[in-house]
C-alpha cells in the first residue's frame, strides 16, 4: 500500500518537478551563453528630486532577451544566477559595464548628476574582497559617483557581518541603500550601526499609498525612522502625480518610478535626460 501510495505521488508530482528543474537547467546554460557572448544589456531608470523632478540619480538595471524566450524578467533569471553559481559573473560584468558606459558619456559631454546605483546580491555581499573588487572593477570611475543597492533581507542575514561590510564600502567612498526596505526584519539598533545612507522604501507601501491608511502610517514610520537615524529615503515605484504629491509632503523628497520615467537603454536615457546631464566639457571632443 505504501508502494502504491509512494509510485502515485511520485507519477503526479514527478512531471512538474522535472518541468521546473528542465528550465532551471536550461536557463542557466542560456544566462550563461549570454554572458560568454556578451548579450545582457543594463537599463537606467531616472531618480529625481520631489518636488522639482530635478535628476538626482539613476538605478543600472539588468536585461536579457532570449532569442527564443523573448525577454526574461530579472525577477526570474537574477534568482536563477544565485541558485546556479552565475551571479558573481553576473555582477562582475555589471559594474564594468557601468564604468565603461560612465565613460562614454563623459567622452560625449554627459555627467549623470548624483549617483549611478548599481544592485548587489547577497552572494556579492558576503565576499570578503567585495570593496576592493568593486573600485579595482570600476576603475576610472570614483566611488562617490556610485551607489550600491542591497536588499533588508540580505543586510539582515548575518547582520554583524554586513556591518564589517558596509563600514568597509563605506570607508572606500561609496555610499549604501537598503533597497526593498519595510519589507525585512531590521531593527533600528541594527539599522543604526550598518554604514548605509539610504532607505529605500518598497513599492509595495507606495502602490497604494493614496487610498491605504495602513500604507500611510508605514510610510511615515520609514521616513521618522530615517530622519531619527540621520538617513534619507527614496520611494520606489512612484507612478502617480498624486503618489509623488503625498510622499512629498510626508518628508520623503526622492522617487523612482514611471511618473518620471521607466528603465530605458543608456541612449534613450540619454536623449530622455540630457539635459539634466549635459555638464562635462567631455574629455574625447
Ligand atoms: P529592485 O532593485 O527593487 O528594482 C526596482 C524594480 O522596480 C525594477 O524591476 C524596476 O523596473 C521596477 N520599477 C521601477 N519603477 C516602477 C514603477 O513605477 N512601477 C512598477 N510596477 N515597477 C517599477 P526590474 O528591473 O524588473 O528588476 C527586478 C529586480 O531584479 C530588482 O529589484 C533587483 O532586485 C533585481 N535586479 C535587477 N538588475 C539587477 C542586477 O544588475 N544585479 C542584481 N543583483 N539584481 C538585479
Ligand atoms: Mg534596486
Ligand atoms: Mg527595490
Ligand atoms: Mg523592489
Amino acid at each position: 500500500y505504501h508502494a502504491k501510495q509512494k509510485e502515485e505521488a511520485i507519477s503526479l508530482y514527478d512531471p512538474a518537478m522535472t518541468q521546473a528543474l528542465m528550465r532551471d537547467q536550461q536557463m542557466a546554460e542560456r544566462l550563461t551563453k549570454a554572458l560568454d557572448r556578451g548579450e545582457l544589456l543594463l537599463y537606467y531608470q531616472p531618480q529625481v528630486d520631489l518636488p522639482s523632478g530635478r535628476l538626482i540619480g539613476a538605478e543600472a538595471l539588468c536585461r536579457w532577451h532570449d532569442d527564443e524566450w523573448g525577454w526574461v524578467s530579472p525577477a526570474e533569471f537574477i534568482p536563477l544566477a544565485e541558485r546556479r553559481g552565475l551571479i558573481r559573473r553576473l555582477g562582475t560584468w555589471v559594474l564594468s559595464e557601468v564604468a565603461r558606459q560612465l565613460l562614454a558619456w563623459r567622452q560625449i559631454g554627459f555627467t549623470l548628476p548624483g549617483r549611478l546605483s548599481i544592485n548587489i546580491s547577497a552572494q556579492q555581499f558576503a565576499d570578503p574582497d567585495l570593496a576592493s573588487h568593486i573600485t579595482s572593477l570600476l576603475a576610472t570611475v570614483p566611488p562617490s559617483a556610485i551607489g550600491l543597492e542591497l536588499t533588508e533581507s540580505d543586510f539582515m542575514r548575518d547582520p554583524e557581518q554586513a556591518i564589517g561590510i558596509t563600514q568597509t564600502l563605506h570607508n572606500s567612498g561609496f555610499s549604501l541603500s537598503i533597497d526593498d526596505f519595510g519589507t525585512g526584519y531590521s531593527s533600528l539598533s541594527y539599522l543604526r550601526r550598518f554604514s548605509a545612507d539610504t532607505l529605500k522604501i518598497d513599492i509595495s507601501f507606495v502602490r497604494d499609498i493614496l487610498t491605504s491608511h495602513h500604507d500611510q502610517v508605514i510610510v511615515q514610520t520609514i521616513i521618522a525612522m530615517a530622519v531619527a537615524l540621520g538617513m534619507g529615503t527614496i520611494a520606489e515605484g512612484v507612478e502617480t502625480q498624486g503618489q509623488a504629491e503625498l510622499l512629498a509632503s510626508m518628508g520623503c523628497h526622492q522617487a523612482q518610478g514611471y511618473l518620471h520615467g521607466r528603465p530605458l537603454p543608456a541612449s534613450a536615457f540619454t536623449e530622455a535626460w540630457g539635459e539634466h546631464m549635459r555638464k562635462s566639457p567631455g574629455i574625447g571632443h
